[in-house]
């Protein structure tokens, strides 16, 4: 109790990485009174093993969920912020990307002007493929442009807040979370600070493309509604043109005698149609579905086990 700090990391199969990063964080936060809250996002490995064994031989204050099966990313967040009891809150990646002296600076930057709720770091240089830095990037231009909070180019899920801000975003109990939105939805204020991101210690990034064009999707859907609008504008246009072809005809073969052709231009305007149709159908299924998985009100992750370092 009394913490001064709260340090969440989300660990899935990163057990070579979990001593390591402990180390580090025990290392640099020393001076300052810190705990450490560890989520075993349903590991196959023996990330959980790690952890308990780390447990036992460190004087840091401690504690760790695991999870029944692999939840993600955002309700490993979730889940660390509602076990934090500090001052503040760290959200630190295990794979030792995020150098917790960043972290540090990050707090004493809060802690020096209390008018800043929110330091969040952003990455300057990727260490990513080219592809995915463009679709990363061209993402967060479209959704900070459809929707009506502010998505920073860059921000990565690395921040340290306080305690007005761990609880708002606690408040919010959506299934489908999508961290980024959810800190800036919030509101407060908040600092953007550009840092490097390191090399993965050990193991491989959890994101495939696949994994990330469905995040992508489950951001937007969650921040903007304007997809939804774009159907109606689109209709209207659409019947719009049929008048202005229907005129067009007319004139041709009332005026000029001339037979219009009309396989290929059927051919066309039903595909073109049926595909514009089946394209907005799919998005009005992708709020639908949100609407469908939300309405079981289940929870966000369930928890197997929970450990707490009871030295202290
Ligand atoms: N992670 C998690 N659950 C998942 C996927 C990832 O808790 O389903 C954790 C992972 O262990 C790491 C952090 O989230 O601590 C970031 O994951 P990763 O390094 O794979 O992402 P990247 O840095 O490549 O964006
Ligand atoms: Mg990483």
């Amino acid at each position: 109790m009394g913490k001064e700090i709260s340090i969440v990391i989300p660990c899935y199969n990163e057990e070579e990485n979990v001593p390591y990063i402990i180390d580090m964080v025990s290392e640099v936060f020393k001076e300052i009174d810190f705990e450490i809250i560890l989520i075993d996002d349903g590991s196959t490995d023996g990330t959980w093993e790690s952890i308990k064994s780390k447990i036992k031989d460190t004087n840091a204050l401690i504690k760790a969920v695991r999870f029944s099966r692999n939840f993600g990313k955002e309700s490993a967040i979730y889940a660390g912020l509602q076990k934090s009891e500090g001052k503040y809150t760290a959200l630190i990646d295990a794979d030792l990307q995020q150098n917790p002296k960043v972290a540090l600076h990050m707090l004493n930057i809060l802690k020096a002007d209390e008018e800043y709720d929110m330091v969040v770091a952003c990455q300057s240089k990727r260490k990513e493929s080219k592809i995915i830095q463009k679709f990363k990037n061209g993402f967060y231009k479209f959704i900070d442009s459809i929707s009506e909070i502010d998505f920073v180019k860059n921000a990565s899920d690395f921040r340290v807040f306080n305690e007005k801000v761990r609880s708002s975003v606690l408040k919010m109990k959506e299934y489908h979370r999508f961290s980024k939105g959810l800190f800036s939805w919030v509101g407060f204020k908040t600092k953007f600070i550009e840092y490097d991101a390191e090399d993965r210690r050990c193991g491989e990034t959890k994101w495939s493309f696949s994994g990330l064009f469905i995040y992508a999707v489950d951001g937007i859907v969650s921040f903007s509604i304007k997809p939804l609008k774009w159907s109606i504008s689109c209709g209207f246009v659409c019947g719009l043109l049929s008048v202005v072809y229907m005129f067009f005809v007319l004139i041709q073969k009332l005026f000029f005698g001339i037979e219009v052709s009309g396989y290929a231009t059927i051919v066309i305007l039903l595909l073109a149609l049926g595909g514009l149709q089946m394209v907005f159908t799919g998005i009005i299924g992708e709020y639908l579905s949100k609407i469908f998985i939300q309405s079981k009100d289940r929870p966000i992750y369930i928890e197997k086990e929970y450990i707490k370092n009871e030295k202290l």
